[in-house]
């Protein structure tokens, strides 16, 4: 006959042992954030919307204490390696081990602010040609309007072409905690966006998750770019029709 009281004990050992032997979740969760951080900038640099180091990108590891995966200072996108994203806390400082003098982009706190505010689960910033002239020509507006596009229903939680997205247009900044009071406004001014301009700098959206993410930044730079050639082709027909008239 099988005795209960003598598996039982050696049951509940072996849990706590395999308890105590399992690795740190955080590391895990950093190398698969980083993974996909990776994925989007060699995405994004193939498109040109992150050239010459410009752009940073996060992903939540954890949110009690926030911690968060960032993209160093001045590296290429393109050439992005795993072992480069850093973990940063809420105040936008390198979190857990340090052993080199990698540091976190120097617009990290605009993460933490995008995070905080939307509880999104990653944040991406991208500078292309088209967010940069559009935020420049818009900004007398305060945002840029786009609206009737089918790509639209990219955005999460839009089901139809028939919607107006409204991209805050913010003041540029290098005071970066300045700036960050600034965004953190923004958002709680508007509530349904999904992305915002930086005068003549570039463009940041985030997303539940990096892919939801990196989704909203090819749709927002598809829309801005479409709606940057419309308005071209708009003003030079209109130019020559006042030219020959
Ligand atoms: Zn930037």
């Amino acid at each position: 006959m099988v005795s209960v009281p003598s598996v039982v004990p050696v049951l509940s050992v072996a849990i706590i042992e395999s308890v105590a032997t399992l690795p740190d979740v955080r590391p895990r969760r950093l190398a698969a954030a980083a993974a996909e951080l990776c994925g989007a900038g060699r995405r994004f640099d193939a498109r040109g919307w992150v050239s010459g180091t410009s752009g940073n990108f996060s992903a939540v590891l954890d949110r009690d204490p926030l911690r968060l995966a960032m993209t160093p200072s001045a590296a290429f996108k393109g050439e992005l390696q795993a072992e480069q994203i850093l973990e940063i806390d809420e105040q936008g400082a390198v979190a857990g081990i340090r052993d080199d003098d990698r540091r976190p982009s120097a617009e990290a706190l605009l993460h933490v602010a995008i995070v905080q505010v939307r509880s999104a689960g990653a944040v991406l910033h991208t500078h292309s040609v088209w967010a940069t002239l559009l935020s420049e020509l818009h900004a007398d507006r305060g945002g840029l309007a786009i609206e009737g596009y089918e790509m639209l229903k990219g955005l999460e939680g839009i089901r139809t072409h028939e919607h107006r997205e409204w991209l805050p247009i913010i003041a540029n900044d290098q005071d970066i905690p300045r700036l960050s009071t600034v965004v953190r406004a923004a958002l709680e001014r508007h509530p349904g966006a999904h992305g915002f301009l930086i005068r003549r700098h570039g463009m940041y959206t985030w997303g539940a998750d990096v892919r939801e993410a990196v989704r909203h930044v090819e749709i927002i730079e598809f829309l801005m770019e479409a709606v940057g050639r419309s308005e071209s082709w708009k003003g030079a027909t209109d130019g020559g029709r006042q030219d020959s008239g």
